[in-house]
């Protein structure tokens, strides 16, 4: 029995643990039959905690001490764009620690939000071992695909931090997508469209039996069930200024409070038509008591809310653009995260997609069985010899785990930051004309290690973008010329799904004709009893299946003037590798220093640093014969590889810097040493 794996879905809002027990998928209560653990964490005084359900109710009796969405802050920077903008939000105190990380000041102590996230974690695997009466220690957990490396690394330390033993992380709609059709020999396109408390995510996927292909993905982070609350806030604030003439905006524990009220109604219109409700509250340092009784219908409801709704729709159109199709070229339709439940949301996206969404899933409980399908697949995998592809990556070393004292837990983080050299105001930029997409290979396989599939399909078509002049200043650099040479051919690995372009599929079985969407009303998703998740026929033995994602945001090369000079492009499919030539900038150059960058916008200022690819020891020589071909390679684990040769040296220096997965110090070294 130590061979079980629980799913973890580490919600923003919400966070479930499911594990797959005798074949059946299983989602594991707390002790008053909770499935859902709210993601909120009170710090009483001595240091000791609540978690989950228990914490809710000091959201509002102590919001300073009471910490929830530690998921919008988990590795990032304390300066990053997103956390300027988080920062004012929270009722707590978030500071800057000294390597630049946020930290959550609880009483003095500082929690960095893989602290807290891991407390989340760690009352989950405390419900799982009770209700198992065994220790659990393996999870998968998963993350939004928008996730960069920063994020998952963090989010791996955090299950490490709850004692867990993170086998993988894998994407939240990968997930999803596992557990709709995992087992069941599915070929179809499906979209997962996941409304969460302060997110939305849009993924497209293509089955192919045992073969999940994410085709695209997009997102947005500041979209989810909070905005339809704050609308609801926003019309009782107005209502007490009309009514009483007091302006209460800037009261933040009103404000809270409101939040509440406005939730409970938001969940109530999700089953009835109208609600009722009286709010009281008295005027900051008077006595005077202001109270406000209205209903609200439905339709009022959807019509201050619709614009959400058509929001969400527009980044749906983008995840079908980058992904090529139409929305009719959609099989199925899978819904996912609680704002699914209101039924304007609902009968949008269906109304979107002129389809009827799959009705037997539990839109807050998908994501967490899908991870643990895959965790039990793993297991299958490992006692089922020979395999028939390479295993998962190697697991982590246990941690100790369990010692939850808030020194142990700032102790246990350390110093394992990405490394992130300091650049020098000489070499930035040290470097002349950037190539041009190597061989033009759009979605060209890499020469990617083996075992993993390559020669997969990318996602979408690919050109080389105009591109910036390396450094504007600089009369001696010149544009970019396109140098590229051929990649190496594709390593075939054993089991490979079939080749084919992916979105002409010619084994994939035409759509069935879809009745409009307005001759087949919807009941509400409430209305529809939820039926338990059905296990296929036969159980999870078909072996691990194969996940196969994109990359969800470019990476590329900061350029002087603030721009991202993107090499790999976002949305291409895993794994895919791209080729640049450099040369330097003076003659007799010997180092050239690359920041290398994550991120969907052209400013580098809105990306994210992942580190520097830096090139030493380059033989001097003119600068119009020193010829870099630097390559970008992306594994299907999401790990990046960058290599540089010195074309008139045959020298290799590889750089090796992780995008999805653990980051990895960048260590350079010339093909001599990798010889040896
Ligand atoms: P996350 O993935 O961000 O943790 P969830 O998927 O758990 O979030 O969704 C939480 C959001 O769903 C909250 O905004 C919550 O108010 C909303 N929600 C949950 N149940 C309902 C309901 N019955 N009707 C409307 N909204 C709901
Ligand atoms: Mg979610």
């Amino acid at each position: 029995m130590s061979d079980i794996v629980v799913g973890i879905d580490l919600g923003t809002s919400n966070s479930v643990i499911s594990l797959v027990l005798e074949g059946e998928p299983l989602v594991i209560p707390d002790e008053h039959g909770n499935r859902i653990q709210p993601s909120v964490i009170y710090f009483h005084e001595d240091g000791t905690t609540d978690v989950g359900n228990v914490a809710v109710s000091y959201l509002l009796k102590d919001p300073v001490h009471t910490v929830y969405s530690a998921k919008r802050l988990i590795g990032r920077p304390f300066d990053s764009p997103e956390l300027r903008v988080l920062l004012g939000s929270f009722p707590f105190k978030i500071v800057s620690s000294g390597d630049g990380a946020p930290r959550i000041n609880m009483y003095g102590a500082m929690h960095p939000p893989e602290g807290i996230s891991a407390r989340v974690l760690a009352h989950l695997k405390n419900l799982a071992e009770n209700y198992l009466g065994m220790p659990v220690r393996k999870a998968v957990i998963t993350v939004p695909a928008n996730f960069d490396e920063g994020q998952r690394r963090a989010t791996k330390r955090a299950g490490e931090l709850a004692g867990l033993e993170v086998m993988r992380l894998i994407n939240e709609p990968t997930a999803a997508a596992l557990a709709y059709g995992y087992g069941q020999n599915r070929r179809e396109r499906v979209a997962i469209y996941d409304f969460g408390g302060g997110t939305f995510d849009i993924t497209i996927l293509e089955l192919r039996g045992n073969v999940f292909q994410v085709l695209s993905t997009a997102g947005n982070s500041y979209l989810g069930g909070d905005d339809f609350d704050h609308r609801l806030v926003t019309s009782m604030l107005n209502a007490f200024e009309r009514q009483y003439g007091y302006d209460l905006t800037g009261e933040d524990a009103i404000k809270q409070r409101l939040k509440a009220v406005a939730q409970d109604i938001k969940h109530k219109l999700s089953d009835q038509e109208v609600v009722t409700a009286r709010v009281s509250e008295m005027v900051p340092g008077t006595l005077t008591e202001l109270e406000l009784e209205f209903s609200l219908t439905r339709e009022a409801f959807n019509k201050r809310t619709h614009d959400i709704v058509e929001t969400s729709l527009q980044t749906c159109e983008e995840a079908l653009s980058l992904a090529g199709l139409q929305r009719a070229e959609i099989d199925h339709l899978v819904l996912v995260g609680g704002t699914t439940r209101i039924p304007l949301v609902n009968a949008r996206v269906q109304e979107f997609f002129n389809r009827q969404a799959v009705m037997n899933i539990n839109p807050d409980e998908v994501v967490a069985i899908g991870a643990a399908i895959f965790g039990q697949s793993m297991v299958e995998e490992s006692q089922a010899p020979p395999p028939s592809r390479p295993g998962p990556p190697p697991a982590p070393a246990l941690p100790s785990g369990g010692d939850f004292g808030d020194d142990a837990w700032m102790d246990d983080l350390g110093d394992e930051e990405l490394v992130e050299i300091e650049l020098e105001e000489d070499d930035y930029g040290e470097l002349d004309a950037t190539g041009a997409f190597g061989s033009g290979a759009a979605g060209s396989p890499s020469g990617v290690p083996s075992g993993v599939p390559s020669g997969l399909p990318s996602g979408i078509p690919k050109g080389p973008a105009p591109r910036p002049s390396y450094r504007d200043d600089e009369p001696t650099m010149g544009g970019y010329q396109p140098q590229g040479r051929p990649l190496p051919p594709p390593q075939a690995p054993a089991a490979r799904p079939a080749e084919h372009p992916p979105h002409q599929h010619p084994q994939h079985p035409p759509a069935p004709p879809q009745p409009a969407y307005q001759q087949q009303p919807q009941p509400a998703y409430q209305q529809q009893p939820q039926p338990q998740f059905q296990a296929p026929a036969g159980g999870y033995g078909g072996g691990a299946p194969l996940l196969i994602d994109v990359t969800p945001h470019a990476l590329g090369i900061a350029t002087v003037g603030g721009v991202m000079d993107i090499i790999i492009e976002r949305n291409g499919s895993l794994p895919l590798a791209r080729t640049r030539m450099f040369s330097t900038a003076r003659d007799d150059q010997t180092r050239v220093v690359l920041p290398v960058f994550s991120g969907n916008s052209r400013r580098i200022e809105d990306n994210r640093q992942l580190g520097v690819l830096e090139l030493t020891e380059i033989p001097p020589g003119p600068r119009e014969e020193v010829q870099i071909e630097v390559t970008f390679e992306v594994d299907t684990n999401g790990m990046l590889n960058v290599r540089a040769t010195d074309m008139r040296t045959g020298l290799n220096q590889v750089a090796h810097i992780s995008i999805l997965g653990e980051a990895e110090d960048i260590n350079y070294y010339n093909s001599d040493n990798l010889l040896m």
